[in-house]
């Protein structure tokens, strides 16, 4: 259904928040002002914002900061969390969004994970016609970004199935 954009990043930074507090991360969140409204699945989205905090979280630099931050640009909403941890080399990429794959580091190993994941949110973005993009550097920190579009108007008969949620 329609969803207030806002409410849904939200309802993920309250699902992140024991975590947060707990563990003393960092976290500042930006809303640009004026979102609109955007067809998705509530749940399926909260869930990837919610993969993408707990790998900024996981992942991340000593102390833990995390940025998350959200935007419109044209047809599009942004959604972007950034951390500051080591970061991702460019070789992986691509194997990052696959099921099971973990960075083979000290790092992956000394944090629980089954990489799953960013295989999750890539599915989840693909079934909005979406994309999830990733922007890192070893030793720059990484963000990842959820592109949605806003989709003003979706026919009713389309399915959206693969997400196994409802619109
Ligand atoms: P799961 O999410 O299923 O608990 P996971 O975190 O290992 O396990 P993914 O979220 O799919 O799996 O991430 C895959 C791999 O990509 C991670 O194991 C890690 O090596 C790397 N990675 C993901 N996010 C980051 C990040 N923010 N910074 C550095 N490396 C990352
Ligand atoms: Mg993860």
């Amino acid at each position: 259904a329609e969803q207030d954009v806002v409410k849904v990043v939200e309802e993920a930074i309250a699902a992140f928040e024991p975590t947060r507090e707990q563990r003393h991360v960092e976290l500042s969140v930006l809303f640009e002002p004026d979102l609109p409204r955007v067809w998705c699945d509530h749940g399926a989205i909260v869930i990837s914002i919610v993969n993408l905090l707990s790998n900024a979280y996981k992942y991340g630099g000593q102390p833990r900061k995390i940025e998350l931050s959200v935007a419109r640009k044209l047809g599009e909403v942004m959604i972007t969390v950034r951390d500051n941890g080591k970061g991702i080399a460019r070789r992986e990429h691509k194997r990052i969004f696959e099921k099971f794959y973990r960075v083979d580091d000290l790092l992956a190993r000394q944090q629980e994970g089954s990489g799953l994941g960013l295989a999750i949110v890539q599915h989840v973005m693909r079934a909005h016609r979406g994309r999830v993009i990733v922007d890192s550097e070893p030793g720059r920190g990484s963000a990842f970004t959820l592109v949605l579009p806003i989709q003003a108007k979706v026919r009713v008969s389309e399915p959206m199935s693969s997400t196994g949620g409802t619109a």
